[in-house]
């Protein structure tokens, strides 16, 4: 049977219902894949079609209605951001980086005084243009990280959000002026950022705080990829969805070829079993043949040897071995972690490479991995 390309799968209501059974891994009403969160144990949440877990990664961004002045051309307006984690459950966020984009300026970074917000926790953040040399509305562009973990997994998204700044003439003195700018002219969903309205409104009202401005953030995908935090280098991405294929290997030692169905989303590979509900691994690795398997040798492999798993759109190995393993010869030791390319061989005796590996086989119809071949390779060196 054809294996169905699960790429972008959006969870539906059918799905969520399903999900509520810990141990499915697909939907039994429309037949998709159940991609849970990494941390679903603690949010219980579903991938949505973009990869990202919206109960952990809730960011919101605001402008506060903080003591700014307005800017005249050539000066440089610092604008009080608010950043906050709604995730209700209790996740905290991680903002690694962010940055500042005006009319015509190279992104600059914002130095951040935190990076760990726990959930509802709210950070200020001030951002500054730089100086605004022309009269008038300018567009000005915030770009951040959002980082969620679990255990030693990290999975990065870039956000970003725009509005805008008037900046007045030098004739106009100190007098507020009205912006009307249509949304064509600066973008649908844009906000007018007007710092000198925003004064005015506090100061005749001083007991009641003007209320912050929320912006709209979109996912940056493209600038995820540009600058390396989701993907490779190559522009190529491998999606949770991803279907995986069992090359090479004998009967009942491989889960059914598709996409990674643990509810962590990790496959263990090792010598222990990999039996069904009671095994240890999900792939079982030994040195075996038609003649059955050679325990001598396969007692070098670790009962659990090493993961593969999804994240950043990337396929992600992890030594668990005491005793390491080789990707393309290069030695890593327990703990480590590798991206895997298409074409890299994994080994997991370091002194006996050719006894046992598992090639990596990408199938990359467009920019995105439809199909990751996993080929088992047993005793290469002889033959
Ligand atoms: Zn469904
Ligand atoms: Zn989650």
């Amino acid at each position: 049977m054809m294996q169905a390309a699960f790429s972008h799968v959006r969870p539906k209501a059918c799905c969520f219902r399903a999900a509520l059974d810990r141990s499915a891994t697909f939907c039994d009403e429309c037949g998709q894949p159940i991609l849970r969160c990494m941390a679903s144990e603690e949010c219980g949440g579903l991938l949505d079609e973009d990869g990202r877990c919206p109960v952990c990664v809730a960011p919101e961004l605001s402008i506060d209605a903080g003591a700014v002045s307005s800017v005249k051309v050539g000066g440089a307006l610092s604008i009080p951001l608010l950043i906050t984690n709604t995730s209700a459950v209790g996740r905290p966020l991680f903002i690694k980086e962010m940055w500042v984009k005006a009319p015509d300026k190279a992104l600059t970074p914002v130095d951040l005084a935190f990076q760990r917000l726990a959930s509802g926790a709210v950070a200020e953040v001030s951002v500054s243009t730089g100086a605004l040399p022309t009269a008038g509305v300018h567009r000005i562009e915030v770009i951040f990280i959002a980082a969620t973990r679990y255990l030693w997994r990290e999975e990065c998204y870039a956000f970003s959000a725009s509005f805008a700044v008037d900046v007045e003439a030098e004739s106009a003195g100190s007098i507020v002026q009205n912006i009307n700018v249509s949304a064509d002219q600066i973008g649908a969903g844009m906000t007018i950022y007007n710092p000198t309205r925003m004064q005015r409104e506090k100061a005749d009202a001083p007991a009641r705080r003007a209320e912050p401005i929320v912006l709209t953030l979109q996912r940056a995908d493209s600038f995820e990829r540009q600058e390396g935090y989701r993907g490779y280098e190559s522009g190529i991405a491998v999606p949770r969805s991803v279907a995986l294929a069992w090359a090479g290997f004998d009967h009942g030692q491989v889960p059914p070829d598709g996409p990674i169905r643990t509810q962590t989303g990790v496959l263990s590979f090792g010598r222990a079993s990999n039996a069904a509900h009671s095994g240890m691994n999900d792939v079982r690795l030994v040195i075996s043949g038609p003649d059955g398997t050679d325990e001598d040798a396969s007692v070098h492999i670790s009962r659990r040897h090493f993961l593969l798993y999804v994240e950043n759109d990337r396929l992600m190995l992890r030594v668990e071995s005491q005793n390491g393993l080789s990707v393309n010869g290069d030695p890593l030791r327990r703990g480590e972690t590798a991206i895997l390319k298409d074409g890299d061989v994994i080994a997991p005796l370091v002194r006996r490479p050719d006894a046992i590996s598992l090639q990596v086989s990408f199938d990359v119809p467009a920019d995105e991995v439809g199909q990751v071949v996993l080929r088992r390779r047993i005793g290469t060196g002889r033959r």
